[in-house]
């Protein structure tokens, strides 16, 4: 028997590996007793595509079998032993082997022939000797062909295999990445979720911490305040005169920043809200400019007012429509050198009326224009934090501008050549004259000696306020919680009781409620003095029955105008 030669190698690449096989020659069985018949065939089937394989008996055949894999098996029918049928039904019962053509070669057409029919068809064929040699060399042809399609299929389904395992495996690992990028995307977002709420929570408690910060500052302002205003009526030397101007002066700037912080926590918590009422634009800026001339004198500015002359109607907040002035007009004094020029230019467009405030000061830089309405924004900040300024003044404005349906914008030619504020106002559509507007003054002086009861724990505050009402010749009592002051209001009965809320123990609102339901309650007015000025703490003090609400700490003039109005409307005469 001849050498089995090459066996199938290592697996190669899909292409190399289908070359070599369909280049790599077929290998045929060929088994007979007879080497001489073997060598007949060999010569017949000799072809270099061929491998030819011989075996002398079936033993023979099964090892080779065994060893090697054939395209096509020639065998002999009469072999001594194993006959050819006794080695074809191994074969055939062979898993391996089970599916290799076999092609007998017999002497006798007419015995085999029944046998041959059992094996089935197409893997099994027979000839007669003597050999028809074109006949059996198209057969193995045959063979040999479906055997190389045979492994090209075996190969090209290997590969298909190959890449659809590989393309299982690419699928399970993207699934993979996927679940992992889905889980850290959740991770990611949970964690912004968690940051965006500390964010949040940090952000209200400052909001919180400033309003706190902000009502706290103002406890002790109320007494100094007070203090100075005495002083100042009292006729000094001029050394102490200027003294006493300036504690009453830079007090005035402290109220004013620590209203900016009340009104940034406001605007950060959406409660900034207006007490609006039919107003003269003439009459806000008259106000405003009173507010800010302090500071314009000081620095010697000329300031010219035009377009104000007829009246101009404005649904708004009296206060907060002041404030936006002042904080323009004192914008332009700060921003402005000495000696410097500030004018104010009214203009009714239809339905709008257009305010601007112009200086010839510093200017601003044209990039940082948009920037100068943001909340804590400072172009200047030197020359702004040395005049006190937390660059909240002009957010505060665009904010109550937009409150009061307007809007604000800032020019300037540069630095160096002055900035031009332009505040834009709905007018109200009906501009007729209403008949008769009460002025502060007339009620402030409509004011007489009142009998005052003052009740707030803070001894500095309650005495400042006594020495100033004195002062303004009315009978004043002091208390310092809510019981003694239940008991002075029987005891004296007062016709005013300027009344701290947060008192220790009862508090302002149980006091007032307690005295008001007294039958002498009828006669007194209550006045609450509370670090609170929004719309919350002036309702919760109407519910309890208060009178009027003041803001500390509270401004001489303020107290005046009050007590002179609660005396017009509803005191009873004193007794004499
Ligand atoms: P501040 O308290 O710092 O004055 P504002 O919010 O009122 O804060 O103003 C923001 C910034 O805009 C100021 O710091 C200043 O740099 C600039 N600015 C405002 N008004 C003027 C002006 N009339 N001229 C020049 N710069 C101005």
């Amino acid at each position: 028997m001849s050498s089995a030669g090459d066996t199938e190698s290592a697996p190669r690449s899909g292409g190399a590996v289908l070359s070599a096989i369909t280049d790599a020659p077929i290998n045929i069985l060929i088994v007979d007793d007879e080497p001489k018949n073997l060598t007949a065939l060999e010569s017949l089937l000799d072809s270099p595509g061929y491998r030819l394989v011989r075996a002398e008996s079936a033993d023979q055949a099964l090892l080779a079998l065994v060893a090697e894999e054939f395209a096509v098996l020639i065998l002999d029918v009469r072999m001594p032993g194993m006959t050819g049928f006794e080695l074809a039904q191994i074969i055939k019962g062979r898993k391996k082997t089970s599916r290799i053509p076999i092609i007998f070669l017999t002497a006798y057409y007419s015995e085999d022939q029944h046998i041959l029919e059992g094996y089935g068809s197409g893997a099994v064929d027979y000839l007669h000797k003597p050999v028809n040699g074109p006949v059996l060399c198209s057969k193995v042809a045959v063979f040999a062909e479906l055997h190389r399609k045979g492994r090209e299929v075996e190969i090209s389904n290997r590969a298909l295999l190959a890449e659809v395992t590989e393309r299982r495996r690419a699928e399970l690992e993207l699934k993979d990445l996927n679940e992992n990028l889905d889980r850290l995307v959740f991770e990611r977002t949970r964690a912004l979720e968690q940051l965006q709420s500390d964010l949040r929570e940090a952000d209200r408690r400052k909001d919180e911490f400033i309003a706190t910060l902000a009502h706290e500052l103002r406890n002790p302002l109320a007494p100094v305040r007070s203090a100075a205003q005495i002083l100042q009526r009292q006729a000094p030397a001029d050394e102490a005169q200027w003294a006493r101007d300036v504690i009453v002066r830079q007090i005035g700037i402290m109220v004013r920043l620590i209203d900016d912080l009340m009104d940034v926590s406001r605007i950060n918590q959406g409660r900034i809200e207006l007490q609006r009422e039919r107003i003269d634009l003439a009459r806000v800026l008259e106000i405003a400019l009173e507010a800010s001339r302090p500071h314009m004198a000081e620095r010697g500015h000329e300031v010219q007012v035009s377009g104000a002359e007829a009246p101009l109607w404005l649904d708004g907040d009296p206060t907060r429509l002041s404030q936006i002035f002042v904080n323009l007009l004192t914008n332009a004094a700060k921003y402005t050198d000495h000696g410097g020029h500030i004018r104010i230019e009214v203009a009714r467009d239809e339905a709008e009326v257009s305010v601007s405030v112009a200086d010839d000061g510093i200017g601003i830089p044209a990039e940082e224009l948009g920037a100068v309405f943001d909340m804590f924004s400072q172009v200047h900040s030197t020359v702004s934090r040395s005049q006190g300024g937390l660059g909240i003044g002009l957010s505060l404005v665009k904010h109550l501008v937009g409150l009061h349906g307007g809007r604000v914008s800032a020019r300037s030619p540069g630095p160096g050549q002055g900035s031009v504020f332009v505040v834009s106002l709905p007018l109200l559509a009906d501009q007729q004259v209403p008949r008769s507007v009460a002025s502060p003054a007339t009620e402030a002086a409509a004011a007489e000696s009142l009998r005052i009861l003052v009740v707030d724990d803070n001894v500095d505050g309650a005495e400042a306020l006594l020495r100033l009402l004195e002062l303004l010749g009315h009978e004043v009592r002091m208390v310092h919680d809510g019981e003694a002051a239940i008991a002075a209001v029987a005891e004296h009965r007062p016709q005013v009781m300027l009344l701290d809320i947060g008192l220790p123990l009862m508090d302002g609102y149980e006091v007032c409620r307690n005295v008001k339901s007294q039958p002498w309650g009828k006669h007194l007015a209550v006045v609450a003095l509370s670090g609170w000025g929004d719309k919350e703490a002036q309702r919760r003090g109407e519910a309890a029955g208060f009178d009027r609400h003041l803001v500390k700490p509270v401004d001489e003039s303020v107290l005046v105008s009050t007590l002179a109005s609660l005396q017009k409307r509803t005191l009873p005469r004193r007794a004499p």
